[in-house]
């Protein structure tokens, strides 16, 4: 493998919004009012209440039951570094409580200060955000102490029932960089296109690839070879976007592969500019695009896709080559 000198992270977030039923919206619904609601099984009342009774499967009538808000610690553990995956940033206690009126412990975040002033039996109460909107982080955590209190202006409950919850999945890369990747891209900074030539299988590889993946040789900058900014699409895709939040593309668009002149090299996946998708073809001749002198590029690490300052391609204006094989060239 070669030398690897940086990493660059990258998320990806994927927005879901869930429907959340007759029992979690009226658990969510309640929480806006700043009341905790269980729902009644058998003897016990389960926080937060479920459809369904987790030992038999059967569905549970609609039997609510205010608890709370104080509660009991049962057990608990410390969290002295929080990461940002946590409730808090700053270092606090997860426990078990039970809420009073409950007979399942609810897991949640303690505002404790420190570990001396937790323990098993310590009373808690819930400390409410101002602006709740009917999601369990409308309790900002527990605190030590029979009262609860509200973190800053009180909202008041929502307007409607709470139906519908927004939720972000989000997954978070750590992509090595070659140093080969920071080589073409910044070369791309003077309008070059670098591939590397493997001295001994003789192909020629694009995008910053730091090894010949047949002979595992690594390339360094004496591997460097100017690629031809012109080239001929080979395969197409166009993409219509769907509208989930956070989409930033409004219209279909086209990713295309380029056979580059000359060369035996296909780069996959690029963008277009100033070519309409319904002329997206197969044979269409086209350019290399760069980012206009002294804007900022992209210094990431993905692999795919234009890189740096090359952004796309665009027509030449050349005739179109009406060569069947082409299609046969994705890599
Ligand atoms: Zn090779």
């Amino acid at each position: 493998m070669p030398h690897v000198v940086r990493f660059v992270e990258n998320t990806i977030t994927f927005p879901y919004t869930r429907s959340l039923g007759p029992v979690t919206g009226a658990f969510m619904t309640a929480l806006t009012e700043k009341r905790i609601l269980g729902i009644r099984c058998g003897d016990g009342v389960l926080v937060p209440p479920m459809e369904w009774d987790p030992a038999t499967g059967a569905e549970l009538a609609h039997d609510f039951v205010e608890v709370g808000p104080a509660g009991t610690v049962q057990s608990w553990t410390w969290v002295p570094e929080p990461t940002e995956q946590h409730p808090l940033d700053t270092p606090f206690a997860f426990a078990f409580i039970t809420l009073d009126g409950a007979s399942t412990p609810l897991l949640y975040a303690v505002d404790a200060g420190s570990p001396e002033a937790m323990s098993e039996g310590l009373r808690v109460a819930p400390r409410w955000k101002g602006e709740r909107v009917g999601h369990i982080t409308d309790i900002v955590s527990f605190i030590p102490g029979e009262e609860p209190e509200v973190q800053g202006d009180d909202a008041g409950p929502a307007a409607e029932p709470v139906t519908m919850m927004d939720y972000l999945a989000s997954i978070t890369y750590k992509n090595p960089v070659p140093p080969a990747f920071d080589f073409v891209v910044g070369a791309s900074k003077d309008h070059r296109l670098i591939g590397f030539e493997c001295p001994v299988c003789g192909r020629v590889y694009a995008g910053g690839r730091g090894v010949c993946p047949i002979d595992s040789l690594e390339f360094t900058e004496e591997h460097a070879v100017d690629l031809p900014h012109t080239g001929t699409i080979t395969n197409h895709v166009v993409i219509t976007p769907v509208q989930y939040p956070g989409q930033t593309e409004t219209e279909p668009f086209a990713r295309v592969f380029v056979l580059l002149d000359g060369f035996d090299v296909v780069l996959g996946y690029q963008p277009t500019f100033n070519l309409p998708v319904e002329d997206v073809a197969v044979g269409v001749r086209v350019k290399a695009v760069w980012t206009p002198a002294g804007e900022d590029i992209d210094e990431g690490g993905t692999m795919g896709g234009a890189f740096g300052a090359l952004i796309g391609w665009e027509p030449s204006g050349e005739p179109a080559i009406d060569d069947l094989d082409l299609t046969d060239r994705i890599f």
